[in-house]
């Protein structure tokens, strides 16, 4: 098995569960297997389809996501073709006949296709030597998932038909009920079932506020320079405004949606693939056919309708196990547009699982846990701690006592009838003189109580107010706000509010982590690929990952031998392309003075992943090392690379962790005591705010941090 993955896919080793999976599949026994996106779930047959004799057929919905895997198979050396509407009828018979003749190893088809026409295909197969079947994105069998196909219905004919063949179906989306449900329908029930953990480690997710979101999805993109991305948006409008909008400003953007012809359809999706467009602005018509695996951010404008596709959406982003970021906008006004799209006519029920679905993904959003750790669960998987990784964990929510905030906004819904929405009462609270009031507000005492707030930081607290449920706002025609049975608790002080202190969303920098590779050759090895790519015709990334340009960049390898030791150079592929990349490398490396680390990527696992973790420490954060080290002052430093002193101080403290700075650095003694103390009264693993409660004001949040860093160095 590891022979067969080393030749034809140029790996070392198995990802969790594709062994055991292949080892069932191969002793001819039926799989059943949930694993999140970019787990590696087309490897789980492919390998025993190369490793048994006869062909394997694979069922896949997407006419798009057949040619893709089917290119990828053929650059690798496999002999692989799929059946569909999109060949020529000489192509058709071609497939046939290789087919008939037992040439190939894999065979692509539609469920149609598998079972229309006369049973022509159910006959031919009959009489085909057949290795095992495959069926991909089983959940599509199920009226409780979220994409049901009524043409995946009949699939159960496989095992009645094949009752000797191996069958292994494959989702990445599953909750339990679907899952039982395509136990029954592929008559599985014998399957081993392989359900992976759904963490998609490598991604970060974030939500931010729905306010000024294209100012902040610029400031986002500033971060991903150059880098391929998905943009969703609710309605084909917006795509193309927003598209549009990215244009003006100097993007290489492109729409995509349902409403589009088809030619265009296809080119945009076609150029995204190619690298020839960075980002694809798209309702979520885009996507299920694409396997690009270095989209290095997936953005959400809109509420998605459910968690499912939601994580399926975002799940595109890092198939390649790069880091890379899922990013939603959130606000409650999508949450009505949304309910009036998804109820259904005519089926309650179906409607009702439809929006308790949407209720779950409102949830997700607002609440104040650990973002994988609320997703996971949802999937049915639990998740030891906080992930350190999501926004939530990432963010040192400082609370405020908002006990009398909130009385206010209570008493200004108490004051206005409950008959106004949120921008009226918040207009109302800050006392705006404008002629939108009531002449007759104006003069109610409550009125101009909020003053001291902006509008931006009244939004965000009644929104937070309204979380907590002592308002809600209605589900009727308006969104008013109204009052709800904890209102009357806090208004006579009976019970006290904590909120999350508001902090402008726009003052957020976004820090994005490099590898420590050589960018320039990098550059240059994508140039190479893309090259290759228009001259055979292919995706860019079907050709190599961006993770094996990037070992390539790292380990510059300069012998034709070593090339072998980079991951994703099998056999074929080092032999069809092995050469142009390593000339690329060979006259880099002159002209750059540059030497050889391959000798580094043979190192001993323990020792690879030290190494690795310092290489990973941010080329910026190394800047502010070096100038702190010749200035010695913070603040200085945020003056001369113009950042903010939290994002220096940052930077340093994690030099704290690696020893190559020491506290006393960066505290001085009398307050580092201080902070010790703080610190062992209330315990270390406490929420900063609460440490930083205990100390005297001119103390920072950095300097806490800066001790508490050095207490993990030990
Ligand atoms: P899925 O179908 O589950 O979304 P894929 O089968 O497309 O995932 O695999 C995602 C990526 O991971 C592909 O680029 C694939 O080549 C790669 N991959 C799969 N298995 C391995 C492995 N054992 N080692 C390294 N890369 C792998
Ligand atoms: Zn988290």
């Amino acid at each position: 098995m590891l022979n067969t993955l080393k030749k034809y896919f140029g790996y070392d080793s198995f990802r969790p569960m594709q062994e055991e999976i292949i080892s069932t599949i191969i002793d001819s026994k039926d799989a059943l297997v949930l694993m999140p996106t970019g787990g590696g779930k087309s490897l789980c047959y492919q390998i025993p389809a190369l490793m048994m004799e006869g062909t394997a057929i694979v069922i896949s919905p997407l006419i798009a996501l057949m040619k893709d895997q089917v290119d990828a198979l053929r650059l690798n050396g496999i002999k692989a073709a799929y059946f569909n509407s999109s060949l020529t009828n000489s192509e058709k018979s071609a497939v046939v006949n290789a087919l008939q003749a037992g040439e190939l190893k894999l065979l692509y088809l539609s469920p149609e296709r598998l079972l229309a026409e006369g049973g022509y295909f159910m006959n031919l197969l009959k009489k085909t030597k057949i290795s095992l079947f495959a069926i991909d994105e089983a959940h599509c069998i199920s009226q409780w998932g979220h994409d049901f196909r009524p043409e995946y219905s009949a699939l159960g004919r496989i095992k009645q038909e094949f009752p000797g063949k191996p069958l292994i179906a494959l989702t990445a989306t599953a909750d339990g009920r679907t899952k039982e449900d395509i136990i029954q329908k592929l008559e599985l029930t014998k399957a081993k079932k392989f359900v992976s953990s759904f963490n998609r480690a490598n991604i970060k997710y974030t939500i931010y506020p729905k306010q000024d979101s294209r100012k902040k999805l610029l400031q986002l993109l500033k971060g991903f320079k150059d880098e391929s991305g998905i943009i969703y948006t609710l309605s084909r409008k917006s795509t193309e405004r927003i598209s549009e909008y990215l244009i003006e400003q100097g993007y290489n953007a492109k729409a995509y949606h349902a409403g589009l012809p088809q030619n265009i359809k296809s080119q945009h999706q076609d150029e995204f693939i190619k690298d020839k467009v960075d980002i694809i602005v798209a309702t979520i018509a885009f996507g299920m056919g694409i396997d690009k695996s270095n989209v290095r951010f997936v953005i959400h404008m809109d509420l998605p309708k459910n968690i499912e596709g939601y994580y399926q959406e975002t799940g595109r982003a890092g198939r390649d196990g790069l880091d890379s970021e899922a990013i939603l906008f959130f606000s409650r006004g999508d949450v009505m547009q949304l309910k009036g799209f998804i109820e259904i006519e005519d089926n309650e029920e179906q409607s009702a699982v439809l929006l308790q679905k949407l209720d779950k993904m409102v949830r997700y959003c607002e609440s104040v846990v650990c973002r994988r750790k609320y997703l996971l669960e949802y999937f049915g998987e639990s998740h030891e701690g906080n992930c350190g990784n999501c926004d939530v964990c990432l963010t040192d929510y400082e609370m405020i006592d908002g006990t009398v905030l909130g009385q206010k906004a209570l008493s200004a819904v108490v004051r206005l009838k409950e008959s106004f929405g949120t921008g009226y009462v918040i207009d109302f609270l800050r006392g705006s003189k404008s002629a939108k009031i009531k002449d007759w507000h104006k003069e109610l005492p409550t009125y101009g109580v909020g003053s001291d707030l902006s509008k931006k930081e009244w939004s965000h607290y009644i929104q937070h107010i309204v979380d907590q449920a002592y308002l809600k706002i209605d589900t009727g025609k308006f969104p008013l706000l109204k009052l709800t049975n904890k209102s009357m608790l806090l208004l006579k002080g009976k019970d006290s509010l904590e909120l999350i202190k508001y902090k402008s969303p726009l003052e957020e920098e976004v820090s994005y982590e490099v590898i420590s590779y050589d960018q320039g050759l990098f550059a240059a090895l994508k140039t190479v690929r893309k090259e290759l790519a228009e001259e055979y015709n292919v995706a860019p990334y079907l050709i190599f990952s961006d993770k094996t340009l990037q070992e390539l960049a790292q380990y510059i390898p300069l012998e034709y031998n070593d090339l072998g030791r980079i991951s994703g150079f099998g056999a074929i592929k080092l032999k069809s392309y092995g050469m142009p990349f390593l000339e690329c490398i060979q006259a880099y490396a002159i002209e750059h003075g540059l030497e050889t680390k391959i000798t580094e990527k043979a190192m001993p696992k323990r020792k690879k992943q030290s190494q690795d973790t310092t290489l990973k420490r941010t080329d910026s954060a190394r800047e502010s090392l070096d100038l702190f080290k010749q200035y010695n002052d913070i603040a200085e430093v945020g003056e001369l690379r113009n950042l903010k002193l939290s994002t220096i101080e940052g930077h340093l403290i994690a030099f704290i962790e690696t020893g190559e700075l020491s506290v006393n650095d960066l505290v001085e003694t009398s307050k580092k005591q201080k902070i010790e103390e703080a610190i062992k009264s209330v315990g270390p693993n406490e929420r900063l705010s609460l440490i930083k409660s205990k100390l005297p004001e001119d103390v920072s949040y950095g300097e806490i941090k800066a001790v508490i860093a050095s207490y993990k160095r030990g």
